[in-house]
């Protein structure tokens, strides 16, 4: 714990986010299910902006950019990206420069997390319905385009490097915590594999604290294969900046499930649209469609299924703002 502990220490990092998040009992998922211990993760609860997960991954990338000398975020994703609108809230807050690029075209009405960029001031790019290589090449070009008045810092690949894994290595420790003050004995955890920034973090930070918690990662965009090989690019990337090994097979490290993930990402399955209708009635918790009701999906599968022991922690990862814009009646 020491060595991480230390390691993490020693890494840039911008303080963005309001943690420890809330560790919370699901009472009444509890009694529906008739499974005692059952928790939430509130990372929708990080404080800036509409919450999320990537607040974490950004306090470690504004903590580097900002070291670099660099006054600029670009960020760039889909239209309701929740990435895009979480940068536009910690430059605000950081006073940066906030620079958001949009594959899509630009909507009539502000829906969702498009309302939320303009008003924390960000100046955003609609490019229209190109492939991620040109947006990218897009990107970079703009980047040249506004040296040397401005040194802007380009993320990368939503998020999901190294850099930003960090914060969900991070969150390993903060669990570690929050389990022992509860008296809890370590459980498993359920978190979305999308493109696996948060399962490598996660995975990795667990892996070097001996291994207290189950990781389940549902993945809700790629086969098995395809999100195990993501994520073995970003713990190789968590490795070389800690300098601290992983040492284990991802295999014997957590469950890497894509049953839950129907036609992929941001296509609802019948059961995951339920559960975006049924969760909120049930603990007056909000969840977005593309990340959070597919491992609520799985997590409930699991213990209907008998496939966990012990309390299970459902991390959920935020993205009201796209919410807004998930129904159009
Ligand atoms: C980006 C995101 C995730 C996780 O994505 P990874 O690419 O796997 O790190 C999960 N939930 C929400 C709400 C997100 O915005």
């Amino acid at each position: 714990m020491n060595s991480l502990a230390t390691k993490l220490g020693r890494v840039n990092r911008a303080l963005l986010a309001t943690l420890p998040t809330p560790l919370e009992p699901l009472h009444n998922l509890e009694r529906q299910l008739k499974y005692p211990g059952i928790f939430i993760k509130r990372d929708d609860l990080t404080g800036l902006g509409p919450g999320g997960n990537k607040l974490r991954s950004l306090e470690f990338i504004a903590g580097e950019a900002i070291a670099r000398g660099n006054d600029t975020l670009i960020a760039s994703g889909p239209v309701q990206s929740n990435l895009c609108t979480l940068t536009a809230a910690a430059c605000a807050r950081l006073g940066l420069n906030c620079i958001l690029v949009h594959n899509g075209g630009e909507t009539g009405q502000l829906t969702g997390n498009l309302l939320l960029n303009r008003l924390l001031g960000a100046k955003s790019y609609f490019i229209g319905d190109v492939t991620a290589k040109e947006r990218s090449e897009f990107v970079r070009e703009l980047a040249e385009t506004i040296a040397p008045e401005r040194s802007p810092y380009i993320i990368r690949n939503g998020a999901t490097t190294g850099t930003g894994a960090l914060g969900y290595t991070n969150a390993i420790p903060e669990l570690v915590q929050q389990f022992r003050e509860k008296s809890l004995p370590t459980g498993t955890i359920f978190a979305p594999g999308g493109n696996g920034g948060v399962a490598s973090g996660l995975i990795y930070g667990n892996a070097l604290l001996g291994f207290p918690f189950n990781i389940v990662i549902i993945s809700v965009e790629d086969d098995k294969q395809t999100l195990s090989i993501n994520i073995g690019n970003i713990i190789s990337e968590l490795e070389e900046i800690l300098g601290l090994p992983f040492g284990h097979s991802l295999n014997q490290s957590c469950i890497i499930d894509d049953s839950y993930r129907g036609d992929g990402w941001g296509i609802n399955t019948e059961m995951s649209s339920r559960a975006v209708l049924d969760f909120p009635k049930t603990e007056g918790i909000l969840i977005e469609n593309v990340y959070n009701s597919k491992v609520l999906v799985g997590m409930q599968d699991y213990i209907r299924l008998g496939k966990v022991e012990g309390p299970v922690c459902y991390l959920h990862t935020g993205g009201l703002g796209s919410l807004f814009a998930q129904f159009s009646r």
